[in-house]
């Protein structure tokens, strides 16, 4: 069985771009490493969830992981909470959440405390408290970003959010008629919901008292900065346990990831989290660090899943040049895996066209290179040559049982 690097690069996918004569991104770039495994390997397409269906980064992922949705999709809270090295069990429920800064009548000032950087200060006073049996724990992500984790018998995540802004993952609406923050409600009759619904508000309730004490804010308010007062949260999940990699496909496997969400979903899947300096999922972010980490891990491990998140950031913000240039930058990193002699299969989790601004439904292109296999046509790693390799098109959940099946002859 060979050694496996999967390399997701996150929402590379694209469409025909008119300033590049109608290629996508991928297709213009100039990347003589890619088109080297292109032409050396197997090519193909995926359509992630099925033909035309847009996915969301982490349903994509599980997808492509060998999950099934409908059994094991935990929520987004749960999936960043284990992004954060929160150790999860079964029946823990996790909601996503934003420092944010409310008036004496509740009402939203700023969703993310005039962007905070840093939240460690506010969290760690509320780490560990207790309500009606009921432990939180609470930890800070990225800027004004925090997780909390219920932990205890008997609860649910059909639970309402508090944030009154929150739509869906991809829409947020900032001027809101009334402002106040929403009061947590049971989404059915259960009594797991209703004690869950309670037990979050009276968190929410205690930690606005401990947050308003909290000196940082009192330093904040002289410095003319608002002050972090109150947790605005969405996207609540209960945890139920995934097989792991090595359950499922006898692989020790690891995660390189610098973005909180993938680091979760690698977490999860039972990988161990490599710390890469450098690795920070914004376009600063250092791939080759990433690249040469990988290698280097695979004489510890069967399995490195890399994920690179910027070409999904240029492609939400339309701009196909930094797309372009950005897998440029991944071209050469992969020059880093010079001499791996395991399997290197590199894809998308989905598109995200710049002339949508948004994840679509389209295909992503996939290579996968040093099978003993007979090489097919394709000469170049893009989404219209792709669909002539040998791979044909597949599905999402299918990836795994090809790339092991590559693996093992
Ligand atoms: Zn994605």
């Amino acid at each position: 069985m060979k050694k496996i690097i999967l390399i997701i690069c996150d929402g590379m996918g694209d469409l025909p771009v008119k300033q590049f004569g109608d290629k996508t991104p991928l297709e213009a770039a100039f990347t003589p490493n890619m088109d080297k495994l292109s032409t050396e390997g197997v090519n193909g397409i995926i359509h992630v969830l099925g033909k035309g269906i847009r996915p969301n980064s982490d349903e994509a992922h599980l997808t492509l992981f060998g999950y099934d949705l409908k059994k094991d999709y935990p929520g987004r809270g749960p999936i960043e909470a284990a992004g954060l090295g929160v150790k999860l069990e079964h029946g823990d429920v996790a909601v996503r959440a934003n420092l944010a800064t409310v008036d004496n009548e509740l009402r939203v000032k700023d969703r993310r405390t005039g962007r905070i950087e840093d939240t460690t200060g506010f969290t760690k006073e509320l780490d560990g408290i207790e309500i009606n049996g009921v432990k939180f724990i609470v930890k800070s992500g990225t800027g004004h970003r925090v997780i909390i984790v219920m932990k205890s018998k008997g609860l649910s995540d059909k639970i309402s959010n508090s944030d009154v802004h929150y739509v869906s993952e991809d829409k947020v609406v900032e001027n809101w008629s009334d402002n106040k923050v929403n009061k947590i409600k049971p989404l059915d009759n259960s009594k797991e919901s209703k004690f869950t619904a309670e037990v979050l508000q009276e968190f929410l309730k205690k930690s606005h008292e401990i947050l308003e004490k909290n000196p940082l804010n009192a330093e904040r308010e002289k410095q003319g900065k608002l002050k972090g007062n109150y947790f605005l949260t969405r996207g609540p999940g209960y945890y139920k346990k995934l097989s792991s990699f090595k359950e499922m496909y006898g692989l020790k496997s690891c995660c390189i990831a610098g973005a909180g969400l993938y680091k979760g979903l690698g977490a999860i899947a039972g990988m161990d989290l490599i710390h890469v300096k450098g690795a920070t999922g914004l376009p600063n972010t250092n791939v080759n660090a990433k690249i040469k980490s990988a290698k280097k891990h695979m004489k510890d491990y069967d399995f490195a899943y890399v994920h690179i998140k910027p070409t999904d950031i240029y492609g939400e913000n339309g701009d196909c040049e930094g797309k372009k240039g950005f897998i440029e930058k991944i071209d050469k990193a992969l020059g880093e895996l010079k001499g791996f002699k395991g399997l290197i299969a590199i894809t998308a989790d989905h598109s995200t066209p710049c002339s949508r601004k948004d994840h679509s439904g389209d295909p992503v292109p996939l290579l996968i290179h040093g099978a003993n296999v007979k090489a097919d046509n394709v000469v170049k790693f893009g989404e219209k040559e792709c669909r002539n390799g040998s791979l044909g098109a597949l599905l999402g959940k299918d990836l795994m049982k090809v790339v092991l099946k590559l693996a093992k002859d």
